[in-house]
């Protein structure tokens, strides 16, 4: 006999995650006109950050900032570097 349990999980949606997933920004991270995603840095590669102009390293967890949604203006930031950006752009971060 199949046995039919409903879990507070099923009715609820999934709890929250202990940690974020990977690829998602921070909620102050994303604002209107700019696609914001998060990079662990594990893929080994080094980045220029607009920001402050400095090498994004290798293993750097960062943000990937698609400015308008396009993905020919992507470019990885500083965490902090993109949060003083967007301060500039008159968000309230
Ligand atoms: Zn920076």
């Amino acid at each position: 006999m199949p046995r039919r349990h409903r879990s507070a999980r099923e009715r609820e949606g999934p709890p929250a995650p202990p940690e974020r997933p990977k690829g998602v920004a921070p909620e102050w991270a994303s604002v209107d006109g700019a696609k914001v995603g998060a990079s662990s840095g594990e893929r080994g590669k080094s980045y220029r950050c607009p920001g402050c102009n400095q090498e994004v390293r290798p293993g750097t967890p960062h943000l990937v900032v698609m400015d308008h949604g396009d993905v020919e203006l992507r470019r990885h930031w500083h965490t902090p570097c993109w949060r003083r950006e967007l301060k500039r752009r008159g968000f309230p971060v």
